[in-house]
């Protein structure tokens, strides 16, 4: 029997390793658009954060996002996501 290995993901801001259901993922759409992505599918680069706004908060303000991403994050953009993970976090 063959043991199927679950791909870790780990958190952009405190490093926490966990199965991907674990996590938020923020996504960079093919258009360079940035949002939460509820589903984990949406197509493009992602990075994983804890369902917690500490997390979020850190990520924020250590640009992790911005980093992993490959994106600038305007002050808007951060609004809008804020409330996107907060709807998602909240579940
Ligand atoms: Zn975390």
């Amino acid at each position: 029997m063959k043991t199927r290995k679950i791909p870790l993901r780990t958190c952009v801001a405190c490093g926490k390793e966990a199965d991907k259901r674990e996590f938020v993922r923020i996504v960079r759409t093919p258009d360079g658009e940035v949002a939460v992505d509820p589903t984990g599918k949406a197509n493009g680069r992602g990075a994983n954060v804890c369902p917690t706004t500490a997390c979020f908060e850190q990520a924020v303000k250590r640009k992790r996002f911005a980093a992993a991403l490959r994106v600038n994050l305007r002050e808007e953009d951060v609004e809008r996501l804020r409330r996107e993970f907060e709807r998602a976090a909240s579940k």
